[in-house]
């Protein structure tokens, strides 16, 4: 087993992230309001809700659950998203992925008002972030990673950062999220060829391509930082990361473990970003 040292808690920094909050927020006489819109019967979209609403309610915010049946229009879900951007009450908005293929969520999530973009999925907020502007609310995942890596104190500027995965709502953001950190960033995806190669080279690995135990132990130099992005199941039925976490056993690395790393993480950040929209939407510095 993994040196218990070099592991990475993202349960425990979730946990103080959560807390901190919790107490923030008991010092409000309104609550902050989480309106989270779902389409379906997607299972997994279920669990992920639940996760946000419960601990949404630990901390005393309050998510207000919007579920809506497969047949949903477009235009329905337009009107809908209309009239949570005017309600003052209504803090953050975010549209739990993957929606029917019937809708365009492109046109839905750029229909969120940006200051209420809690996902930070919507073009305005992508923008912000490729500027390095502070007023940007950046994705919940790449801002969870980021909070694990600089959990380690390693200095970012100047280490080479191989990010697998180039999805809009992690590989992307997280590309530039660390190049505004001044790492140097590589890239890769499905097509990349000779990725162990360029993992080899790397001092900070990000996995988020779902792809079970890709990074192998022997892609790893000595003293990276790792953290593993995906949820998959393994061949033997238990959830698994993208990184072969046993195989690293006893390395000089640190590394997030799955489950525990970058999960915990995603909500207490989407409910940290929450809490940001609430205190600019009031004026609360
Ligand atoms: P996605 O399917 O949108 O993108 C996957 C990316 O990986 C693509 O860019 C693809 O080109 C790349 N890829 C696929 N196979 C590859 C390979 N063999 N080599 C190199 N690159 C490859 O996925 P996503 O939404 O970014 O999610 C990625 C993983 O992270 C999934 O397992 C997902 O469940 C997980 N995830 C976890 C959290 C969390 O909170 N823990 C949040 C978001 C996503």
């Amino acid at each position: 087993m993994t040196n218990s040292c070099n592991i990475i808690d993202g349960k425990k920094i979730a946990q103080d992230v959560l807390s901190s909050l919790k107490r923030q927020i008991s010092d409000m006489a309104a609550k902050p309001v989480l309106a989270v819109m779902s389409v379906g019967d997607d299972e997994a979209s279920r669990i992920y809700v639940r996760n946000k609403e419960k601990a949404a309610a630990d901390i005393g915010m309050e998510c207000r659950l919007l579920h809506f049946g497969n047949t949903v229009t477009e235009k329905e879900l337009l009107e809908v998203i209309g009239a949570l951007n005017e309600d003052e009450n209504v803090n953050g908005i975010i549209i739990q992925q993957p929606l029917p293929c019937h809708l365009n969520t492109a046109c839905l999530v750029e229909a969120v008002r940006a200051c209420k973009d809690v996902d930070g999925f919507g073009p305005v907020n992508l923008g912000l972030l490729q500027v390095n502007s502070p007023e940007a609310v950046i994705a919940a995942t790449p801002k969870g990673v980021l909070r694990l890596i600089k959990s380690t104190q390693v200095k970012l500027a100047g280490k080479h950062a191989v990010i697998i995965g180039r999805s809009n709502i992690v590989g992307k953001p997280l590309a530039s999220l660390l190049l505004n950190q001044d790492c140097t960033i590589t890239v890769a995806h499905s097509k990349t060829v000779g990725l162990p190669a360029l993992v080899r080279q790397a001092d900070i690995i990000v996995a988020a391509c779902g792809c079970a135990k890709l990074v192998k132990s022997d892609w790893v130099k000595d003293g990276a930082v790792l953290v593993d992005v995906g949820i998959n199941r393994g061949s033997d039925g238990r959830l698994c990361g993208d990184i072969d976490f046993e195989a690293l056993a006893g390395r000089n690395v640190r590394i997030t473990p799955v489950p525990g790393g970058v999960g915990p993480m995603t909500v207490a950040m989407l409910l940290e970003n929450t809490w940001q929209a609430y205190k600019k939407q009031k004026n609360i510095l």
